[in-house]
């Protein structure tokens, strides 16, 4: 760390460069500054790498048979430094598998035999597994060691029956599957950590490759595919006339259906051969994923992304006729993509589609969603919104999720709150923020208020604190403190720089202070490195003639905005907003002017959606 730093010192000219190196960094983390990978002044470094592969999958599902039968090509690109012994392969499917390692329950349904392989070869060679057994990670040793700037082409074959009780993939009825993780993927190897192996246990999510798909579902007639990427093939599967309406929908604002319960019914959707192969491409992407149906309806319809160029994206949802609140899934869709891509972020969206599919599981997928059917249809918005937001993070900026989960479901949190107060009013969205984001900050048994740097995978009861409200509620606190307009520019800056990429926090810290011109360690430290919760007190109120203030005192440690409402003995009253930046200089107590031409009778801190752990303590009156 000290070497780090001299060697840095030399090297930088802007001071700037080096605030951030005050900020505890993991030793691994240090080596991929030391090697250039990652540049102190938040961009990639003039030697980042990152790996990548094509996927050529094959799958094919035959309702109500529960087996899934799959193969592939994968051809690995190796653009690290490193020659490669082993490659790491991800088998998400073994997660349910009697003895496989879980963070909660597995009832009787969610048990499988887990995946099968049935062949594997490498560069054309049979190749034995040692795959058997629950373990979500797989490592292959290579007889031919991978070298840098080389590839090596695989082929896999398998099996695995989807299982009955469907969470973030599964059976969602016995003619309906959604297939997620369905395929063997080769696991990131990375400049900062080289092979994740950080075992899938289910609670904790994904880190993936930026990869070239090919994906051909083979399914009955009558069965509707839905999948990641763009359709290669309609005229081939769907009959002329669903093929137009599909087609038309692509330049339609108005919602198309694509397939009712009467078309289904009178089998006018799907070409009539005994099977479909449905072709989909995506490509430059982290992962695919699909759900087929007999009997779910089809709706579609688009929307302009990006203004600039009247680029449109499509809109689509795939649910059972009887469920209410899809049928409002791409109006709100629609609604989403086009506030997301103009407002916060603020960057079109960078996909050709989303499809909302209806399941269990409140779950994102690049280009799709799962979602659970809700009474409430703002409720139902709300969840949409969330999971659509998350094609940002950690899809468009390629986030790993199983230790950083702050970096996607953080900024998901926010977004969803900023597009809340559009739709459904500043005071409700706020409302269901405290209620559904903020619950950990009066509730100290759920959360040992542990540093959100954390890794997520060494967390158990204070990873849903540390990647939702925690972060969430930080980066609102910068935008607050920063002002709308430099706090899009620095995030802006941050996801140009690291789309298509793996960025790590210290990317993001260094990023922030790199574009918004001034050094914010202290606060990224105050809101990341810390055991700080949110609990401010009035301290003391000081009247003078010529020089009135108050003195907050920060208990709890967190660097939040306020509003001071005074009242004053002649009956007026005035609100006082105090950004984060009062906490700069002393981050335990702040002391903040008051109008001394008046005698102060009342103060009170307001936090609203930053929540205080002891309220009783905010309220001063003069005696
Ligand atoms: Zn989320």
């Amino acid at each position: 760390m000290r070497r780090f730093l001299s060697c840095c010192l030399v090297l930088c000219t802007f001071t700037l460069h080096t605030h951030a190196q005050s900020l505890y960094m993991p030793r691994d983390i240090q080596r991929a500054y030391q090697k250039g990978t990652r540049s102190p002044d938040g961009r990639p470094g003039k030697n980042y790498w990152q790996n990548t592969a094509r996927y050529d999958i094959t799958v094919r599902a035959m309702p109500p048979d529960r087996n899934i039968r799959g193969r592939e090509t994968i051809t690995y690109v190796n653009h690290s430094p490193d020659t490669l012994k082993t490659l790491t392969f991800r088998l998400i499917q073994n997660i349910h598998q009697t003895g496989a390692a879980r963070d909660g329950d597995a009832g009787a349904d969610y048990l499988t035999s887990g995946v099968e392989i049935d062949s594997f070869s490498v560069a054309g060679q049979a190749r034995p597994t040692n795959w058997a057994g629950p373990a979500t990670v797989k490592v292959v040793p290579l007889a031919k060691p991978l070298l840098p700037h080389d590839s090596v082409r695989m082929q896999v074959a398998w099996h695995f029956p989807i299982s009955k009780q469907s969470g973030r993939e599964g059976m969602i009825d016995p003619t309906t599957y959604f297939l997620a993780y369905f395929y063997p993927r080769v696991a990131v190897y990375d400049d900062y950590a080289g092979w994740d192996r950080i075992a899938f246990t289910d609670s904790k999510e994904f880190y993936n490759d930026f990869n070239d798909y090919t994906l051909r579902v083979q399914a009955p007639a009558n069965y509707i595919v839905w999948a990641t990427g763009t359709l290669q093939n309609p005229q081939q599967v769907l009959q002329p006339a669903a093929a137009k309406r599909l087609e038309q929908s692509m330049t339609s604002n108005e919602v198309i259906h694509v397939a009712t319960a009467a078309d289904l019914a009178k089998k006018s959707i799907t070409t009539q051969a005994p099977m479909n192969t449905w072709v989909w491409k995506a490509n430059d992407i982290s992962d695919v994923t699909l759900g087929l149906s007999d009997h779910y309806v089809w709706d579609a319809a688009s929307v302009v992304v990006d203004p600039a160029t009247n680029r449109r994206a499509s809109m689509q949802a795939a649910f059972a006729d009887a469920t209410k609140d899809f049928h409002s899934s791409v109006k709100f869709g629609q609604n989403a993509l086009g506030w997301f891509s103009r407002n916060w972020p603020g960057i079109p969206y960078p996909f050709p589609k989303m499809t909302a599919f209806q399941g269990f599981a409140d779950m994102e997928y690049p280009m799709m969603v799962n979602d659970s059917p809700q009474e409430d249809l703002g409720f139902a918005q709300f969840v949409q919104d969330h999971e659509i937001a998350h094609t940002y993070f950690p899809f468009y900026m390629g986030i790993n999720e199983s230790r950083y989960p702050f970096m996607d479901e953080g900024w998901a949190t926010t977004f969803e709150l900023l597009i809340g107060r559009v739709e459904r009013g500043e005071q409700k969205a706020n409302e269901d923020y405290k209620q559904f984001r903020m619950g950990w900050v009066s509730n100290p048994a759920a959360n040992q208020d542990l540093p959100t740097i954390t890794p997520a995978d060494e967390l158990k009861r204070g990873a849903g604190t540390n990647a939702y409200g925690k972060p969430s509620i930080s980066y609102l606190a910068l935008k607050d403190m920063l002002g709308d307009e430099l706090f899009k520019k620095c995030l802006h800056e941050y996801m140009n720089r690291w789309h298509g990429k793996h960025p790590i926090p210290w990317d993001y810290f260094n990023s922030f202070s790199n574009a918004a011109g001034k050094d914010l360690t202290w606060f990224f430290h105050n809101w990341f490195f810390t055991n700080n919760y949110i609990d401010l007190a009035v301290e003391k109120v000081d009247q003078a003639k010529k020089k009135s203030s108050v003195t907050i005192q920060n208990i709890g440690g967190f660097a939040v905005p306020v509003d001071m409402k005074v009242t004053y003995a002649d009956g007026s009253t005035e609100t006082l907003h105090q950004t984060p930046a009062i906490w700069q200089a002393d981050q335990r107590h702040a002391t903040v002017p008051l109008n001394a031409k008046k005698t102060v009778k009342s103060i009170e801190l307001a936090g609203g959606i930053f929540v205080d752990a002891n309220e009783k303590d905010n309220k001063w009156t003069a005696k």
